[in-house]
Parts: structure tokens; C-alpha cells; sequence
């Protein structure tokens, strides 16, 4: 299909002068979707908070650094900790499991989660060396921001489809041990969609055995339940491969209720291996006298068992999968028969992936700001914000309503020809 430049950039004035706000950026829930958890605001009642509850405890008040019960029973029946073992291998806490993450990662740079003096840092001082982690990409940029801030160096690694491509990552892991450890977003990683393989997973439960002292693995399985549909492939159980492989001590397995029920106020949890969660709660004892109990019993009111978090996830479901239809609905009206581009069509999580032709992509997000679409930053999802081939666009199709996605949808195709166009003249 020709472009006609003229036509293309006259559509572009219209479209700036509508001096429209929208924005693809961030991977937000729609009111629609936080309209479901609404009984959290209202589930919980005096007699219940103050002690007549399972528990047998006064929510209101400090204690219980770790977590309720019930709430690790919770977490791990999602993460697959066996439930005989809640209470030893999962911490829940905190509103955010990125906050968890930095948290580990902080401990894991300056003191060492089980032994003071096991700091990366105090390795890299000693060998003059830098620490490294490995960054599967594209991927999440605020994994990526947390490494800039401790100083700690990325690497990019290849996703395949099904995860990160193992052989670079068991080669550079195993030639160098000052690179202590991996983030992975393995069921609909955030941007591309991808499940990990079950190979994969369980290479990944291995690499302790390769890699030097004190490797961990930050599994963020953030989108664990997030199916747009019914049949989807599992992700296997990387704890469970792990303790096989005598490597459980160097995974952190993270997920959260935050698109789940309200994005920013719902529960975080890690689970690794008894001892890390038992050091874990103890650091943790440091900078909170406890988590908030209330919070946590709420959701466990809303969602009591796996059946209802089924059903709420499915009505998650109905309200998002319309959205990633009209998505690649429109994308391939648009520039399906041009070459223009190729995205991802994912059967879960929060984003498309979208790759421009190489050196398009920050040219299309300039274009698109124009005429009043925000796009996430190009390069975002690549450490120190480098995309190689300028090609990459997340899109994020959660949070504007059907109407405004559509209009923004426009807009971006109308931009990704343009683009086109004017590079060819
Ligand atoms: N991890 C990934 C991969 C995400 O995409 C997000 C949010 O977009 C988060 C973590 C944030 O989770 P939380 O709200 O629990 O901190």
C-alpha cells in the first residue's frame, strides 16, 4: 500500500486541532475494573476488625510483621506454595510488591538478605568489579529504574517468545559472577505478552548452581491470573523446581493484588525458601512495627478462595479483552497490509507490544504527543531507556474508555504512516 504524505499530514493538523488528551502509557485499571473490588470500601465491620475474626486478632493494631495467615494462605495457593508451608515460606506486607522488590534488592546490594557482610557491594569492592543484572527486554522500565538508582549494571537479554533466550543468560551467568541476578515477568510479561516456557522456568530455577554467591532471581509475577481467556498455558511452579534443584534460597517469587482489586491499595507478597523469609521479616521488622491487617482481611472478605478470585478475574477479563481486540482489530485495518509494523496480540496482562519499522519509534511518540496521544517514552522498556533498533512502543490499552482507545488508536496509526511517509518522501 502507497502512503500519500499529503493526505497523511493533513489528517495529522485535524487530528492536533481537536486538542485531544489521551494517553496509552501506563498500565492502569479502568474505573470500570476498580469498580469490582467497591465491597472493600464498605466489607468490614467494627466487631470484626477489633478481634471476633478468624484470626483472633485486633486488626487495628501493630503486630504480625509477616502477614496474617490467611492472607499467606492466600498468596500461596496463587504463587504455589504448598499451604502446609504459608506461614514459613510467604511474607505479606506493604501495598506494592515493587516496593518488596526494591526492598530485596536494596538488602541483597548493601547487607546480604540472610548474612550481614554477603552485600554485592562488599564483593564488588573487594574484586573491583561492577554488579550486574540480567534484564530480559524489552521489559519493565521501573525494574530497570531500581537498578540505575543502586548503581547496579544491565544487561540486556534477547526474550524469545517463551523467555529470555537461556543460552546468553547461562553463558553470561556463568562467566562472570559479579552478575547476581535476573528479572523476569514470566506469565504475560510486561510488554510482550510472553508465558515462559516450562523448559525455560526451570533452567531459570537452576541458575544458582552456575552462578556466583548470593544469585537471586526477582520473579515478578505480577499478571499471575490476568487471562483474557479460558485454556491459557500455566506457568510452571519455579519454587517448586527450585527446591528440586537445591537452588529455592535464590529465588524471590513476588505478586500483588494490585490489578487485582485497587491498583496502589491492595497486598504484596514474596515467598522463597524458610530462611529468606524468616531474614526477610526480620529486616522488614525494622522499617514497619506491621503491615496493614485491615487491608489485608478485607481483601481476604472479598476474595475468600481461589473460586471467587476466578470469577472476579474472569469479570476482569470481560471488561479488558474488548479492548485488546479493537486493539488488533484496528492495528491491522490500519497498517495491517503495509508492513508498517508488527505487535503482539497477548491472551493476558496489561499490554500490547508494538515494533515500528527500525528508527520509528521515537519519530511515531513525537508525532503522537502532537496530536495529543501520550505514549510510553520510546526506549522505556529497554535498560538505560536504549532502544537499539528504535522500534519499540508499549501500548497500554487498560485504562481509557472504548470510545477514547479508539480515537487514540486512530491517531497512532494515522502517526506510524506518517512517519513512514516523510522518511520516503
Ligand atoms: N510488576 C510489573 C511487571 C508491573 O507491570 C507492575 C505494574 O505495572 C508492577 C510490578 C507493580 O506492582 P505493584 O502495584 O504491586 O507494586
Amino acid at each position: 500500500m502507497s502512503l500519500d504524505l499529503k493526505a497523511l499530514e493533513q489528517q495529522h493538523q485535524t487530528f492536533i486541532g481537536a486538542k485531544l488528551n489521551l494517553d496509552l502509557t501506563r498500565g492502569k485499571p479502568s474505573s470500570k475494573q476498580l469498580d469490582l473490588s467497591n465491597a472493600l470500601l464498605t466489607s468490614i465491620d467494627v466487631n470484626v476488625a477489633s478481634g471476633n475474626n478468624p484470626e483472633g486478632t485486633d486488626l487495628r493494631n501493630y503486630g504480625g510483621v509477616s502477614g496474617l495467615s490467611t492472607s499467606k494462605k492466600w498468596f500461596a495457593e496463587l504463587i504455589g506454595v504448598p499451604a502446609t508451608e504459608a506461614t514459613d515460606k510467604v511474607f505479606v506486607g506493604s501495598n506494592s510488591s515493587l516496593s518488596l522488590m526494591h526492598f530485596c534488592m536494596w538488602l541483597a546490594y548493601y547487607r546480604g538478605i540472610r548474612s550481614a557482610n554477603t552485600g554485592w557491594q562488599q564483593e564488588a569492592l573487594a574484586t573491583g568489579g561492577s554488579i550486574k543484572m540480567l534484564c530480559p527486554s524489552p521489559g519493565y522500565d521501573r525494574h530497570f529504574s531500581i537498578c540505575e538508582e543502586l548503581g547496579i549494571e544491565m544487561i540486556p537479554v534477547p526474550l524469545t517468545g517463551a523467555g529470555p533466550d537461556m543460552n546468553i543468560a547461562k553463558k553470561l551467568i556463568s562467566d562472570d559472577p559479579l552478575i547476581k541476578g535476573i528479572w523476569c515477568v514470566p506469565r504475560f510479561s510486561n510488554p510482550t505478552g510472553e508465558i515462559y516456557s516450562d523448559e525455560v522456568v526451570n533452567e531459570i530455577a537452576q541458575l544458582g548452581k552456575i552462578a556466583g554467591d548470593n544469585f537471586l532471581v526477582f520473579w515478578d509475577n505480577a499478571y499471575a491470573v490476568h487471562t483474557f481467556k479460558d485454556g491459557v498455558k500455566e506457568l510452571a511452579n519455579i519454587l517448586t523446581l527450585a527446591k528440586v534443584a537445591d537452588c529455592e534460597d535464590s529465588i524471590l517469587h513476588f505478586a500483588s493484588t494490585s490489578k487485582i482489586t485497587f491498583a496502589g491499595a491492595g497486598i504484596a507478597a514474596v515467598a522463597s525458601s524458610k530462611e529468606n523469609i524468616q531474614a526477610f521479616s526480620k529486616h522488614f521488622s525494622f522499617r514497619s512495627i506491621g503491615p496493614d491487617k485491615v487491608n489485608q482481611f478485607r481483601h481476604m472478605q472479598l476474595l475468600p478462595d481461589k473460586q471467587a478470585l476466578v470469577v472476579h478475574m474472569q469479570k476482569h477479563a470481560e471488561l479488558l479483552k474488548p479492548k485488546f481486540d479493537r486493539v488488533d482489530e484496528v492495528l491491522n485495518a490500519q497498517l495491517g497490509n503495509n508492513k508498517l509494523g508488527t505487535w503482539t496480540k497477548p491472551d493476558g496482562g496489561y499490554f500490547v507490544s508494538f515494533n515500528a519499522q527500525p528508527g520509528q519509534a521515537k519519530s511515531i511518540i513525537a508525532l503522537a504527543a502532537e496530536a495529543g496521544v501520550k505514549l510510553t517514552p520510546a526506549g522505556s522498556v529497554f535498560p538505560y531507556k536504549n532502544d537499539p533498533e528504535d522500534s519499540n512502543i508499549r501500548l497500554a490499552p487498560s485504562f481509557p474508555e472504548m470510545e477514547e482507545l479508539e480515537k487514540a488508536l486512530q491517531i497512532f496509526c494515522n502517526c506510524v504512516k506518517l512517519s513512514a511517509a516523510r522518511k520516503t518522501g
